[in-house]
């Protein structure tokens, strides 16, 4: 029987972004330095392959500090954390490395430059996400107010509107960030933040390039995880750009190919912290499917890689 034709269109840029690259590697660098067990505080980045061959590897995955012992060495995760966290660390004398993205380093020395000059901090962002948590404990707290939804700008309960700042998570919807900034600067026009948001280069360029997918597209699938934020914003981004069935799948074992019956046209698009081989395993799952053609679509090109510490260092 002869195979149904299907074009898929490969949206680029896709999947691992420098701080992912970068927290794997000092992952790997710390087991090689230390030897197993090192400790990583939550996923080091929201991948269960990822997690599962570093696990493999020898590092074991906890969620709070508490878990770990005094004397093995722990990673905090590229989310960041919140300051409380190395703080309970260096208490205990434990040795620890930070593999919190630099890009998110940045929002949070931004959010205290500004606790600093006296203004009281808007985040906008996900409650309960990690990068949210580790964001707003850079400041004591109840010093910083999240906002999820231009509907919470109208609610939220400020100290004095003439003193304000706001920083944003990095993985958020461009367009929707967009219009709860609008929202905040309509409510408070003197409130200081960044010239648009904080939303980083991997997210903003993933999210474009399904823009440039979707329209025609009869599906598409992203592969990533569940709780990865940057993956789930890719999904409603496809949804919003008119592509009528977008899904995420973390491996191609997750593909719902009674969902995808009579397509002629999909896109596929990874999340930041979905390696390369589970879309070559996706794309394979089409090939024994389908008669194949891959078209790239690329909207940017990304040259961007975070120095990895050659030596990992026992902090002060
Ligand atoms: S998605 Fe952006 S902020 Fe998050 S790790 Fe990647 S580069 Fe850093």
């Amino acid at each position: 029987m002869t195979q149904p034709d299907l074009t898929i269109y490969l949206a680029a840029p896709r999947g691992f972004c420098a701080g992912v690259d970068r927290a794997i590697k000092i992952v790997e660098m710390a087991i090689e330095k230390w030897g197993a067990p090192v400790y990583v505080r939550h996923e080091i980045v929201h991948n269960k392959f990822v997690v599962d061959s570093l696990r493999d590897k020898g590092a074991v995955f906890v969620e709070e500090l508490d878990e770990c012992p005094d004397d093995r060495p722990v990673i905090f995760s590229a989310h960041g954390v919140p300051k409380s966290v190395p703080a309970a660390a260096t208490k205990r004398e434990m040795v620890f490395v930070d593999a919190t993205c630099p890009l998110v380093s940045k929002v949070h020395i931004e959010a205290e430059r500004h606790y600093d000059n006296g203004l009281q901090m808007i985040m906008i962002g996900h409650a309960g996400h990690p990068e949210t948590l580790g964001t707003m404990g850079q400041l004591p707290e109840g010093e910083v107010l999240l906002v999820e939804t231009v509907a919470d700008v109208a609610k939220v309960d400020v100290r004095d509107p003439s003193k304000l700042a706001f920083v944003t998570q990095t993985t958020l919807s461009v367009d929707d960030t967009i219009d709860i900034v609008a929202a905040l600067r309509e409510r408070f026009p003197a409130i200081v933040g960044p010239h648009k948001e904080d939303i980083c280069y991997a997210t903003t360029n993933r999210q474009e390039a399904v823009k440039a997918v979707a329209p025609d597209c009869d599906a598409l699938l992203v592969v990533g995880a569940p709780n990865s934020s940057n993956s789930k914003r890719l999904v409603e981004v496809a949804a919003k750009n008119g592509c009528n069935y977008a899904q995420l799948v973390q491996r191609a074992t997750e593909i719902d190919w009674r969902a995808l019956d009579g397509i002629r046209t999909l896109g596929i698009t990874a999340g930041a912290s979905a390696p390369e081989v589970l879309v070559n395993e996706v794309i394979d799952a089409f090939r024994d499917r389908y008669n194949v053609t891959v078209q790239l679509i690329e909207t940017a090109q990304e040259n961007i890689e975070f120095k990895v510490p050659r030596v990992l260092r026992i902090p002060a």
